[in-house]
């Protein structure tokens, strides 16, 4: 009786998953799901997919514990759009994923777009509605733009036409000035774009279809998520100006919380706004991607072992599975350095191991000389993070407290985010 728990869901790329979590953040139920595959003609009826994961994870919500979830959030994949009919709600083409290019708007969002926006890239959210507004031509019903995390939140709440600020950075909104830019209002699709709210916003309670098939209580809020990778880094709970999060998966991505807000498209360096504060950050091609290609994840933890971290290695390689990289240099031609190799296994790892962690602070100084707040303390997220070794060489390198975040999953930064909702009101 009483107890408040938050619930949130992330929606990735293969599957989805949520946490809930209670008010001190420890973990009281999790689970996941892959997505089901359903053909549509030739393609993967993605709709379909996430829409019956987001109803079948309810269903993994333990029964005991159904009643005490007091607020819900989701975060989904980056830029994956969806154009809906704005009375139904129900998708009017098939999604726009993360990760396609709609090039063909290219030309036509840099002719409108300041130079070097976030959204004069093919991938962007922009470039995928001008291309669907191009292709459908004049005979368009009435249509709403929303994000995967906006649309599946949709499906709770019932609001059509709401997103977050995280969400919406990719279709051209401007998170400083809280609002659509001038450019953007004056598009005759301008009015295909949702409200926007902070993150971890209430929208409104549970539909209460929902809230009575599933066994929720009627007053359980439904609030703004965030994008998977804003999420993720949430999990960590690096929320001071300063802390950061390092993710050592396939690449190596950098995250820091920074009281100013730094962008320089030639590096791909961008910033989310996190409330009163910006989430600054960049990737390097380098990272677990070259590991794989030399040695097995068996081998990386024995040759590991046998390292001795205190002692740096001379060996000074740039790590990268082909040629190219952007961030801390920017040069699409920079060629993989991993010569010269030494007879010894062990040696060739902490080279590589070291190497990685220079460019690691080569990115970390970067961002600073580009205006961020200085760097305090870096966590870690991802494959390489479970590396004891390789945490201590970075700690040598970076000259910082460098540990493994205790949380990493998106699913428990979405439920951070529904536990900042409890106690907002819904806005009117
Ligand atoms: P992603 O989700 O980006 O594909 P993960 O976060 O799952 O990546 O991390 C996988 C990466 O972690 C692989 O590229 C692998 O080389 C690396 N990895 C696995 N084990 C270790 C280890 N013990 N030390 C360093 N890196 C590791």
């Amino acid at each position: 009786e009483g107890e408040r728990l938050y619930l949130g869901f992330d929606f990735g790329t293969s599957g989805a998953r949520f946490a809930i979590i209670d008010k001190d953040g420890a973990i009281r139920a999790e689970a996941k799901r892959e997505y089901p595959l359903y053909l549509n003609g030739e393609s993967q009826d993605w709709v379909r997919s996430w829409k019956e994961t987001l109803f079948s994870l309810l269903e993994d919500v333990p029964l005991d514990i159904r009643k005490h979830v007091v607020a819900i959030s989701i975060d989904g994949t980056s830029a994956t759009t969806l154009i809906v009919d704005s009375y139904t709600g129900e998708p009017l083409w098939r999604p726009f994923l993360y990760n396609e290019s709609c090039s063909d708007a290219l030309p036509v969002v840099k002719s409108i777009a300041p130079p070097n926006h976030t959204v004069c890239t093919g991938s962007s959210t922009l470039c995928k509605l001008v291309s669907w507004w191009n292709h459908v031509g004049s005979d368009k019903k009435p249509a709403l733009l929303l994000h995967q995390a906006d649309w599946l939140l949709w499906l709770l709440h019932g609001k059509l036409g709401v997103t977050d600020y995280n969400n919406a950075l990719k279709v051209g909104y401007d998170p400083e000035v809280d609002s659509y830019p001038s450019w953007l209002v004056c598009q005759p699709y301008y009015h295909l774009l949702p409200s926007v709210l902070a993150p971890g916003t209430p929208i409104a309670c549970l539909k209460e279809e929902v809230g009575n098939k599933y066994g929720f209580q009627k007053d359980c809020v439904v609030c703004t998520g965030t994008t998977d990778s804003i999420a993720a880094f949430l999990a960590a709970r690096a929320s001071q100006p300063g802390k950061a999060v390092t993710s050592l998966g396939s690449t190596l991505a950098i995250k820091l919380l920074s009281n100013t807000r730094i962008e320089d498209s030639r590096f791909g360096v961008y910033s989310h706004r996190l409330d009163d504060k910006w989430l600054v950050g960049g990737a390097s091609n380098t990272g677990g991607a070259i590991l794989r290609q030399l040695f097995t994840d068996n081998q990386l933890e024995k040759l590991s072992e046998q390292i001795n971290p205190s002692q740096p290695s001379p060996l000074d390689y740039y790590p990268l599975p082909k040629a190219g990289e952007r961030f801390p240099v920017a040069d699409p031609n920079l060629a993989p350095r991993l010569h010269p190799r030494p007879e010894n296994d062990v040696e060739y790892l902490h080279g590589i191991l070291e190497s990685i962690a220079r460019i690691e602070a080569k990115a970390y100084e970067l961002l600073k000389e580009l205006g961020a707040t200085q760097v305090e303390e870096v966590f870690t997220a991802g494959g390489g993070a479970k590396n004891e070794k390789w945490i201590k060489i970075r700690e040598r390198v970076l000259g910082l407290p460098v540990s493994r975040a205790n949380q990493t999953e998106a699913a428990y930064g979405a439920a951070l985010l529904a536990k900042k909702a409890d106690q907002q009101n819904i806005p009117s």
